[in-house]
């Protein structure tokens, strides 16, 4: 930003107040001059040279999926720019021990094994930028550049996008259950478990992520109880023997929640049993959620094409959206597998994917 200190450089002068011209040229990259005039004074101001930055390959998403395609797409001298999201890391941030990722045979601590792929990706030359992207628009028939708004004003071009942006916790929806979140009311046993340190709490949920989080809370509070809706849990039969060899997890079948109990702290749950309808009410501190996740896919709602749960439809065996050069990698077009493993393998794909891609394009 400069004022003019040359008089023989001053455009014509201006009405006091108005702005007097506005040039933006977005698809050449060209600058934007923005001429004011204040209302006391005939001063001006120039706000020039904010050139659009252009991006060969932009990735939306810093998990195992978008980590990956950014090893590979910096590799490739694709010269990515890897924007984290508001959760850097992605869910397994929120994770213990991943004891399933391959060449880890003692297995590794979740927000470790990110930071070392953050790493990899940096080694290579990935420019990862902590930021969220607000708004898309991409181009229909990819002659044109997409654009993304990154945080609310910050406009970027790119000839290629790969979406990693996840899922999110699920929560039941109950009134009680939303107002209490963060008075006792948790989605996320890793980051706030410790906070019910020697006390009772309660964890909703049959699936592989209930069972470890309910084994993770075990370890830390005097008691667990876990509410299962059905007769029999999803988790698999290990993560099961885990939960089913604590002596401190009192696992409830056929059980809902109704209410979450306390004005501003948790204080207890009402409970049903959906056999006998019995309702019981139990005293706990801590409630948490884990019931599944939705695919973080809103910001692309009316642009790509996705399922009737909002997961990304890919073409085939590719990582190919709808639209031609964006491209989309783990969870979020994943509802099937949802492993870090398998996440990061679509990110590879993508990342080969949008290589061809320009390839192509350049030729
Ligand atoms: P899942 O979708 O597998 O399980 C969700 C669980 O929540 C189910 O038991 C479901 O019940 C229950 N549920 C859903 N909605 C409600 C509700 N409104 N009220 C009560 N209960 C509800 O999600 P997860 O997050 O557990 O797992 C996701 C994926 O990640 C899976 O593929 C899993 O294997 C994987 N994973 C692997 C881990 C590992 O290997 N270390 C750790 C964690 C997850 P119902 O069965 O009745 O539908």
């Amino acid at each position: 930003m400069s004022g003019w200190q040359d008089s023989n450089l001053r455009p014509p002068r201006p009405k006091r107040g108005a702005i007097t011209g506005l040039r933006y040229t977005p698809k050449t990259g060209a600058n934007i001059k923005l001429f004011i005039l204040t209302t006391n004074t005939n001063f001006y101001i120039n706000f020039e040279t904010m050139s659009l930055e252009k991006i060969k390959t932009l990735i939306i998403g810093s998990g195992p999926a978008g980590y990956t395609a950014a090893i590979y797409a910096s590799r490739a001298d694709l010269k990515p720019v890897l924007y984290t999201g508001m959760e850097p890391g992605g869910q397994l941030t929120t994770t213990t021990d991943v004891d399933n990722f391959p060449g880890y045979p003692n297995g590794i601590d979740g927000p470790k094994m990110m930071e070392e792929l953050k790493a990899q990706a940096e080694r290579f030359g990935t420019d990862v930028r902590i930021g969220e992207a607000t708004k898309v628009k991409f181009s229909k028939n990819g002659n044109d550049l997409h654009e993304i708004t990154i945080d609310h004003d910050k406009v970027l071009q790119a000839e290629t996008v790969i979406i990693s942006t996840g899922a999110s916790a699920k929560y039941l929806g109950l009134e009680s259950e939303q107002r209490l979140i963060g008075g006792g009311v948790s989605a996320c046993a890793v980051c706030d478990g410790f906070f019910y340190k020697g006390q009772e709490v309660a964890i909703v949920g049959g699936g592989d992520t209930a069972a470890e989080e309910a084994t993770y809370l075990s370890n830390i509070c005097s008691k667990v109880t876990m509410l299962v809706r059905k007769g029999e849990m999803r988790a698999s039969k290990a993560m099961q023997h885990r939960v089913n060899s604590k002596a401190n997890i009192d696992l409830r079948y056929n059980t809902e929640v109704v209410e979450v109990l306390g004005d501003n702290v948790v204080e207890g749950l009402k409970i049903v049993n959906n056999k006998t309808q019995e309702i019981e009410d139990i005293n706990i501190t801590g409630f948490f959620v884990a019931i599944g996740h939705k695919p973080n896919t809103d910001l692309f709602q009316g642009q790509l094409d996705m399922d009737e749960t909002g997961y990304i439809k890919t073409n085939g065996k590719t990582t190919k959206t709808n639209i031609p050069g964006v491209f989309a990698s783990g969870d979020v077009q994943d509802k099937e597998y949802r492993q870090a493993v398998t996440a990061a393998g679509t990110g590879c794909m993508a990342a080969l994917d949008a290589e061809r891609y320009l390839a192509s394009r350049a030729d």
